[in-house]
């Protein structure tokens, strides 16, 4: 089924219902959801788009860019969100490897944008704001109210998603119907997500988490969105005496447990607290339940498979794992104990635009794909992420999991945390670095403190050779550690 369908099917038992609250204060129903979605959708299929032609997004948060979304949606067309932090080379790209028909851009960068798309001969090319406003708002002004949702089967593209790419070029996604809805469908029974919830929203909407986790299960539930533009932890704080649910990546609740005005009383109301697309630190973990007294919820989950594994909403939620897999995933380590994650299921993604070798490497022969990820499952079923299989160090011949000392280092009195990489060394292939940033309370730690230290915890090949100290860890807009900036900039 379409997924829009599937949702509206839904939401429209209720449309008087608020589905999103600006932070202007503007509010907009249900209904008005499937009016301006009908508008959009109509407007881009006058254009002569066909289903799936792409239409590629590269604009500020709004609830009319969720709307783009929703329209594609609709009318069998492939949305294709585009981190804003990307830069001109990277848009060219895109542009050139997707061949979108329509292109949309914030008005701030039209210059360049529309250059781009003129090189690359995209048809169309439309401007939005984080207003709403733009020449892709004026031009559907006075589109028809008149429109039926495409008829979409599960394995239909939806959306593409271009992954982070650290290594090599970027890579693009391809998730279909099926995969939106199947994977919102399980989080909403997993988290228990109704429409008496109401969640704030401060993620980006070009990524997974924003877009597919936080969105969809919203509308799949008819629930209310309190839609910040960008994340503040103090206008999160504000937000949470209206609001049962937030989401967020680690850095959001670090953030939060800085205000002194983030107290249990602050979070009465507030039902459910997730966190994902990065390790959680143990620390925060720890000490959000004694602060907020709610126990983070940590899942795990990737552009091209949504949600694979979480902790559960009643039970035990583990730090330090991404608890079990989701109904209908099928999760395997390839390896003893520790090895390469390799799942198959409903919300596996069907493989790479543009690129069936990459796809048939990514997929074993029977079927499963490979994450990239390491991981170990505990005999009560608990994943535990160790790190990506491109961050692994081959030191002396010696495999070693990042994770493993950087928990050790973190555990030391005054590093707030680190990250453990491997630098080219002429004798060992790769010598274990330790990258630290220290609190205020470790001012004085050194090289040898932390040398000493993790001597005593593990073996010599494991130590670090090389140690520097650093005041904040490079982190892209998802709170991931970038450890190829790292290596980058140690590999001298
Ligand atoms: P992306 O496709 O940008 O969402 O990135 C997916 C990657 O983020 C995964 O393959 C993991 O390496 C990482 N990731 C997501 N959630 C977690 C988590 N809870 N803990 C550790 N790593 C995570």
């Amino acid at each position: 089924m379409n997924t829009y369908a599937y949702f509206a099917e839904r939401f429209l038992q209720s449309p008087a219902r608020i589905f999103l609250e600006a932070d202007s204060g503007e509010r907009f129903s249900y209904a008005d959801v499937e009016q301006e979605t009908v508008r959009y959708a109509s407007f881009l299929l006058d254009l002569g788009l066909k289903a799936g032609d792409r239409v590629a997004v590269q604009v500020e948060k709004s609830p009319q860019a969720v709307f783009v979304y929703l329209a594609c949606l609709r009318a069998g067309l492939c949305y294709l969100p585009l981190n804003n932090a990307y830069q001109q080379s990277e848009i060219r790209y895109f542009l050139g490897d997707a061949e979108p028909a329509v292109a949309i851009c914030s008005p701030r960068n039209v210059e360049w944008f529309s250059k781009l798309c003129n090189d690359a001969k995209v048809p169309h090319c439309f401007t939005l704001d984080q207003n709403g406003a733009g020449s892709f708002a004026d031009a559907t002004r006075s589109a028809s109210a008149e429109f039926a949702t495409a008829i979409s089967q599960p394995y239909d593209l939806a959306v593409i998603i271009y992954t982070s790419g650290t290594t090599g070029r970027s890579k693009g996604a391809m998730v279909s119907h099926g995969n939106l809805t199947s994977n919102a469908k399980v989080l909403c029974d997993a988290w228990r997500i109704t429409s008496n919830d109401t969640l704030i929203h401060a993620l980006p909407i070009f990524h997974i988490h924003g877009l597919f986790v936080a969105l969809n299960t919203i509308l799949l539930s008819g629930a209310k969105l309190i839609f910040q533009r960008k994340f503040d932890a103090n206008a999160v704080i504000n937000a949470l005496p209206r609001a049962t649910m937030l989401m967020g990546v680690p850095t959001f609740y670090t953030r939060l447990l800085a205000e002194p005005s983030f107290t249990r009383h602050a979070c009465q109301t507030m039902r459910l607290f997730v966190s994902g697309s990065a390790p959680l630190l143990l620390d925060t973990f720890n000490e959000f339940r004694e602060r907020a007294g709610h126990t983070i919820l940590e899942r795990y989950g990737m552009s091209e498979a949504g949600m694979i594994c979480s902790n559960p909403h009643e039970g035990e939620r583990r730090g330090g794992t991404v608890g079990r897999p989701l109904p209908g995933v099928d999760l395997r380590i390839d390896g003893d104990e520790t090895g390469g994650i390799e799942i198959k299921g409903p919300n596996v993604f069907s493989g790479y635009w543009n690129m069936p070798e990459k796809t048939n490497e990514e997929f074993t022969a029977d079927g499963y794909f490979k994450t990239g990820d390491i991981g170990t499952v505990d005999s009560d079923g608990y994943v535990a992420i160790v790190g990506r299989a491109k961050d692994l160090i081959i030191t002396g011949g010696f495999n070693v999991y990042p994770k493993e000392i950087e928990l050790v280092i973190d555990a030391i009195p005054g590093v707030t945390e680190s990250a453990v990489i491997g630098l080219t060394h002429p004798d060992f292939g790769e010598a274990v670095t330790a990258v630290i940033v220290r609190g205020a309370d470790g001012a004085t730690l050194s090289k040898a403190d932390i040398v000493a230290h993790v001597k005593t915890e593990l073996a010599n090949f494991k130590v670090p050779k090389h140690v520097h100290f650093v005041d904040e860890l490079p982190r892209n807009s998802m709170g991931k550690v970038q450890k190829n900036i790292l290596r980058e900039r140690f590999n001298s």
